[in-house]
């Protein structure tokens, strides 16, 4: 049989390889894109989940990060309004850690280094008897109060995946890279499937996208040195039950020039994160005690009722892959991303070194560091890269395009569930909620013909109904209970272990 030829083959399943994967699809180029585990399967679903310019980061005088990401979020909360909604963030001052003029001009930079901006720009505030106060100690007074967005991760690297297929790209989970080489001007490349299989394929060009493994797959395809190193920092998270009623989240300063988010979430939880820890072990990351402490101080010098360990209902810990500058400070590295490419151009083709056969040396392109938010622009950058390789290719087309059910009315969410509740009277508004929060338009496709709640099969509770978990299985590359309860959903979270249990034995596993 004949080995299949793609133009690119994409190494990782994580937010930049599935946005490479999809707007190299969107540009004509055929990709085949392959993922280990489940899509989003590590850092890209244990993020703080914020569209963010990082407003820490200007101390690093990353204005050019910044910028990008702050423009970004406008972008992003246009193309998938269902998954991406803005947030407001109060921040308690306190006068020791950072002078109030410091804050006032970060805001004010904040404010306008993205361009335009629909979020509403920043204010100082009283906290006390005022809601941006709420569960906070009383000695907290004075604050300011500034916009960002929230994502859901996980389920926006799905969405990016579909997108891909949707364009033409092939899309493999539980497939790893085993070794890849050159031959002919091309990649050869062998695959192997969980199941046992194993296949060769040729590719024009590879991308390592390979998140914290992007050297491991540098050794697997045996480039020249690249002159790029990836800086192993993790990052954990706890979740506790609601810590107040209010919609905002928090950003607390710490003596240690760090600062902690306490995110609403998932309606019934309060997210704490994240702390910064260099590691060895970037596989299996976990929460250490030290964390677990230096989390619940940071939260209970502010908060009015002190959480203690027992409150902890869920952790999770991510490793970020930054490229190393250098920097001795964890919490200091940059979080800008870097592309470095191994490549000749063959004989003929441009100006750019040839190789020793006159075909070159196909290009590998690796991604090191980025954010979520600048997920899209890295890969538009990764696609200038490889464009001399593909000088047919389609120009940039993704920051005027939506995600898969991006399409609100209007973009916005409430009117869509108004719309979905009029269609389905007899439907729980509660589940329609959770499905138009996951799916956005594309959940009229899941509810169907519908007409009561026994039409969508068994109930697994948490809002988890069999049709949606069909829907996963059938069309996101759903496989095991946790790519269903954990990452296409966060329906795991208030579930009993009996229920997961139900969904476990649905799928299977
Ligand atoms: C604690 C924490 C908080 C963060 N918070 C934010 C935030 O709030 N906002 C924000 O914008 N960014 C945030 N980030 C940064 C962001 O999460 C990462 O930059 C991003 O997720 C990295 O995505 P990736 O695709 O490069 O890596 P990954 O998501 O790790 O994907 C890489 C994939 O490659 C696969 N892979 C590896 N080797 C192979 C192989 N040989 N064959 C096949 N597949 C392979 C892996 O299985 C993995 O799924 C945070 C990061 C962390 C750790």
């Amino acid at each position: 049989m004949e080995t299949p030829t793609y133009d690119l083959l994409v190494i990782g399943g994580g937010i930049n390889g599935a946005g490479i994967a999809r707007d190299a699809a969107g540009r004509g180029l055929s990709v085949l894109l392959v993922e280990r585990d489940d899509l989003a399967a590590h850092t890209s679903s244990w993020s703080t989940k914020l569209i963010h310019g990082g407003l820490r980061y200007l101390e690093h005088y990353e204005f050019r990060l910044v910028a990008e990401a702050l423009a970004e979020r406008e972008v992003l909360l246009r193309a998938a309004p269902h998954i991406i909604e803005p947030l407001l963030f109060v921040l308690p001052h306190e006068p020791h850690l950072r002078p109030k003029w410091m804050i006032r001009a970060g805001l004010f930079l904040y404010d306008r280094l993205g361009g335009r901006m629909t979020l509403p720009k920043s204010i100082a505030t009283r906290l006390d008897g005022s809601r941006y106060g709420a569960g906070l100690k009383p000695r907290f007074r004075n604050g300011f109060v500034y916009a960002d967005a929230r994502v859901d991760d996980a389920r926006l690297v799905v969405l990016n995946a579909i997108d891909a297929r949707a364009r033409g790209a092939e899309i493999r989970v539980r497939t790893t890279l085993e070794a890849a080489r050159r031959e002919g001007g091309m990649w050869r490349a062998r695959l192997a499937a969980r199941d046992g299989g194993t296949a060769e394929v040729r590719a024009r060009a590879l991308v390592n996208a390979a998140g914290p493994w992007v050297g491991d797959v540098l050794g697997q395809v045996g480039t020249a040195p690249i002159g790029a190193r990836v800086r192993h920092v993790k990052g954990s998270h706890i979740v506790v039950p609601r810590v107040h009623a209010e919609d905002h989240a928090y950003i607390l300063q710490n003596a240690d020039k760090r600062i902690v988010f306490v995110i609403p979430y998932e309606d019934r939880y309060s997210l704490i994160g994240t702390t910064d820890v260099p590691v060895d072990d970037y596989a299996h990351p976990a929460i250490s005690a030290e964390e677990t402490d230096y989390l619940l101080a940071l939260a209970n010098a502010y908060l009015d009722r002190p959480l203690a360990k027992g409150d902890i209902v869920w952790t999770y810990s991510g490793v970020r892959p930054l490229y190393d500058d250098g920097a001795n400070d964890p919490s200091a590295v940059t979080r800008d991303y870097v592309l470095k490419v191994d490549a000749q151009l063959p004989a003929g083709a441009g100006t750019a070194a040839r190789g020793n056969d006159g075909a070159g040396r196909a290009p590998v392109l690796s991604v090191f560091g980025g954010k979520i938010t600048t997920y899209r622009k890295l890969a538009e950058a990764a696609l200038v890269e490889l464009r001399p390789f593909f000088p047919a290719m389609k120009g940039a087309w993704t920051d005027t395009s939506q995600l898969p059910g991006g399409d609100l009315p209007r973009g916005d969410r409430a009117a869509w569930l108004g719309e979905l509740c009029r269609r389905y009277p007899a439907l729980d508004p509660g589940l329609l909620r959770a499905l138009a929060k996951r799916h956005g338009t594309h959940a009229a496709a899941i509810l169907g013909d519908a007409r009561k709640p026994a039409d969508l099969g068994e109930d697994f509770g948490a809002q988890l109904c069999e049709r949606e978990i069909e829907h996963l299985v059938n069309d996101e590359w759903a496989l095991a209970a946790e790519d269903v309860l954990w990452r296409r959903t966060k329906c795991g979270l208030p579930m009993t272990p009996a229920q997961r249990q139900r969904v476990a034995a649905r799928l299977g596993a």
